[in-house]
């Protein structure tokens, strides 16, 4: 399994998952065009029609602002489960997330039904545009995209939120960003991955020293905000002796947080389990199963 992380972080979130001739997205924070272009720094082309599907987490802009877009650029279906809005249904779609930088534009409704039942089809087209097929999953319930199985579990932040496991029957990779807390749910989900991409958000003391007011700072510190450093170990030290070997970081606040406090933090409790720190928008192609990833581009 191949997997291509092209953003991490408030500026917009994308990772590409390869594997068995399937192609999968794991959110679409960032533009078809910025999308192809790091893929092509990669040495990956993507085509229309080469994508199998389009996951998103939630509806926050940096997970979801440019969905619509991408599904209608490489003609792909958009998988949602039922705590997102369908992206022509207008400003749910479209919410900021904390300290977020990149939203993208309105689009009309035309048509924005939300359907009962797992992976249900809709048509639904943006102002102008080609339709895009909108299929709907239940939360907790595995989905299959050709040779990939997604399984997913909610977890606490300020949307309707999950973390996802992609399979290929070999090795499977887990997704964890913009959680609140770590909940048994969630331990359980990547203590079945090889590897996964978990956020570290922020420095517990640099938020608290920040100038950000006092009520980001308890947004992005609650139960339903962002892991801080030390949340991230200990979900770490919860892993070892799992089947997770390794932990690329991601999500850092550009604010709060440095690569070096992150990885200090996490490393300590990780034990034996690797842990890398992923850049905010420079790409990288990281392979599950090797003993160490293959990284392009990281300034670190
Ligand atoms: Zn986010
Ligand atoms: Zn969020």
């Amino acid at each position: 399994m191949r997997v291509f992380v092209l953003g991490s972080g408030s500026s917009g979130n994308a990772l590409l998952v390869e594997s068995c001739g399937t192609r999968v997205l794991v959110d679409a924070g960032i533009g078809p065009k910025v999308l192809a272009s790091r893929l092509a720094e990669l040495g990956v082309e993507l085509h229309a029609g080469a994508l199998d599907g389009i996951v998103t987490t939630h509806h926050h802009g940096d997970h979801f602002g440019h969905a619509d877009k991408i599904a209608t650029t490489f003609a792909a279906p958009l998988y949602l489960h039922h705590g997102i809005a369908s992206p022509a249904g207008g400003r749910r779609g479209r919410r900021a997330d904390l300290d977020l930088v990149d939203v993208a534009p309105e689009s009309k409704i035309q048509n924005s039904e939300l359907l009962d039942g797992s992976t249900l089809a809709s048509a639904v087209t943006t102002d102008g545009g080609p339709p895009i097929d909108v299929r709907r999953y239940d939360i907790g319930r595995a989905l299959r995209i050709g040779e990939l199985t997604i399984t997913t579990v909610q977890v606490p932040h300020d949307a309707a939120q999950v973390a996802i496991r992609v399979d290929d029957g070999d090795s499977a990779l887990g997704v964890a960003t913009d959680v609140g807390r770590v909940t048994p749910g969630l331990v359980a989900l990547l203590a079945e991955c090889d590897a996964a991409v978990v956020e570290a958000n922020h420095c517990s003391e640099m938020l608290a020293f920040s100038e950000y007011p006092e009520v980001v700072k308890r947004r992005v510190s609650g139960g339903f905000g962002h892991l801080s450093n030390d949340q991230t170990a200990e979900l770490a030290a919860r892993l070892v002796g799992s089947r997770m070997a390794r932990l690329w970081l991601g999500h850092l606040s550009r604010s709060n947080n440095t690569p070096a406090r992150a990885l200090e933090a996490v490393a300590s409790r990780a034990r034996r389990i690797d842990v890398d720190v992923l850049s905010e928008t420079a790409p990288v192609a990281l392979d599950v199963r090797s003993v160490k990833p293959y990284q392009l581009g990281l300034p670190f």
